[in-house]
């Protein structure tokens, strides 16, 4: 099974922590690729294939960034970036606190803290060219021709899989683009209204538990 797997509130417990639920280890080391598909930045994904065991391929900054076979490449114009964070935020504040891991590694987007007003960080954006995507943990300030799905069309091309092959998973506005893509998609049970609409099935349980049920139930089907 090839897996397009999104992090946050599709990997993680559901308990407000952020962190991973142990569940999802044999079902993520038993697919045959995954690719995490994530707004969080390379440094995240890797990480987090890295411990868990499997191949490091990733969608990254929500397609800004891409990962497979050894090689990183960067999508999208960011040229607006320098002008939204001096406008924004000219001390440099996004709402993470002073040494701000969330964007320190960041290479394509910004992201900003939801105690933002979106309103705010929308007209801003849209005066250089960029685009908010609200993920239910920042905005992300980006150009607007990356999204995860024009990511995953890059991996799996360098993989070799066609994006047809792929089972995608997700809960939120920025996974419909791999939804549309893959062969089947599943939107975890505390996903939002994009992406219930967009996913060919919703799971009955929540968080990481929906990701093992949708995977259970791929597995179940073939
Ligand atoms: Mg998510």
């Amino acid at each position: 099974m090839h897996l397009a797997v999104d992090i946050d509130g599709t990997l993680t417990r559901g308990d407000g922590s952020g962190a991973l639920d142990p569940r999802v280890f044999e079902p993520l080391r038993a697919a045959d690729t995954v690719v995490v598909c994530t707004g969080k930045v390379l440094p995240n994904a890797n990480a987090l294939c890295t411990y868990v065991g499997i191949e490091p391929n990733a969608v990254a900054e929500t397609g800004g960034v891409t990962y497979a076979d050894g090689r990183v490449e960067f999508h999208g114009d960011d040229e607006g970036l320098t002008g939204f964070v001096e406008e924004f935020a000219p001390d440099s504040d996004l709402g993470w606190g002073p040494s701000d891991l969330v964007n320190r590694w960041r290479e394509t987007e910004v992201a900003v803290s939801l105690d933002h007003d979106r309103d705010e960080v929308e007209e801003v954006a849209s005066r250089y060219g960029l685009e908010v995507l609200d993920t239910g943990y920042a905005y992300h300030v980006k150009s607007p021709d990356v999204d995860k799905g024009q990511g995953l069309v890059h991996v799996a091309e360098t993989l070799g899989v066609d994006t047809s092959e792929f089972v995608a998973i997700g809960d939120s506005e920025n996974d419909v683009h791999t939804f549309e893509l893959a062969g089947v998609s599943y939107a975890v049970g505390n996903a939002d209204d994009a992406a219930r609409d967009a996913a060919d099935h919703v799971t009955e349980s929540s968080y990481a538990r929906g990701f093992v049920e949708a995977v259970r139930r791929e597995r179940d089907r073939r």
